[in-house]
């Protein structure tokens, strides 16, 4: 049988990047699978037509998760379509580096707002709307294991998410919710390359034992097993997918 059987699993910004992976995943591990995305109809509209044309089964909605009326619009929405919601991973982030002293007010708040806010909005939905017994994946980053001029508003985000997690795994546990949070490293998508020379992403490819940076299908397994009934020991842990970078 196959491992997320008919589970029902929202994964926010599955428009493109990781989360279009770990959608593409989910679906071919069995579950029905929401798409969510904040601005990207068409390439939300390819991951699910991706994952239809490999046999399996999707729905694309549209939420700024940082606004949390959109939240529980999409959270009623997912309901209303598949008649409840198992799982839920919090893969939807930004990412502006930039020196402590160049960042500005809307650089900081911004990511605030999408990255904690973001994850704060669904874990509110998700303690009364997410089925009993389900799973929950927040998405943190490497980052916070490492010091890295640039990444410090950022990391301050995933530092919040980490901590999100540990509480939240202790207040919903008693309805058999686990919730961890996973921690990329470098990984091959816009929000790691956009702008980045060669020889920097070369460089930080370097910091792992693996002398590459990571796919997006490197990270989507980690959290389908975490989704799955087998994990469901596994709570409040933060668990680095990065090639032993950190
Ligand atoms: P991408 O930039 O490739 O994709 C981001 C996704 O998030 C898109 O689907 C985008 O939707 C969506 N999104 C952005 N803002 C919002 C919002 N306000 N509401 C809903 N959806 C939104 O990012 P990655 O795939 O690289 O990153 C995924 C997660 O992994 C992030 O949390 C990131 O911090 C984390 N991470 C990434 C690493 C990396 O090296 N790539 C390393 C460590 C952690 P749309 O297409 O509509 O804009």
């Amino acid at each position: 049988m196959k491992t997320l059987n008919e589970k029902v699993i929202l994964v926010t910004g599955a428009s493109r990047g990781i989360g279009a992976a770990i959608a593409q995943q989910l679906a071919g591990a069995g579950a029905k699978v929401i798409v969510n995305y904040a601005g990207n109809a068409a390439s939300a509209e390819q991951t699910v037509l991706s994952i239809k044309a490999a046999g399996g089964e999707a729905i694309a909605l549209q939420a700024d998760v940082s606004q949390s009326a959109e939240v529980a619009a999409l959270f009623d929405a997912a309901i209303k379509h598949y008649s409840r919601i198992d799982g839920l991973v919090n893969n939807a982030g930004i990412m502006i580096t930039k020196l402590l002293k160049d960042t500005t007010d809307e650089d900081f708040i911004r990511q605030f707002e999408v990255n904690v806010k973001g994850t704060f909005n669904t874990l509110r939905e998700a303690a009364t709307k997410l089925a009993d017994g389900g799973s929950i994946v927040n998405f943190s980053s490497t980052t916070t294991r490492a010091m890295m001029p640039t990444y410090s508003s950022y990391v301050a985000t995933k530092g919040a998410v980490e901590q999100l997690t540990r509480v939240f795994a202790k207040e919903i546990g008693s309805r058999g919710i686990n919730v961890n949070a996973v921690l990329p490293g470098p990984t091959n998508t816009e929000l790691f390359t956009n702008g980045k020379p060669q020889e920097l992403i070369d460089r930080l490819a370097s910091l792992n034992a693996f002398n590459r940076i990571g796919e997006p299908e490197d990270i989507a397994p980690v959290v389908a097993f975490l989704l799955s009934d087998d994990a469901k020991w596994i709570s409040g842990q933060t668990i680095g997918v990065n090639g032993a970078m950190a």
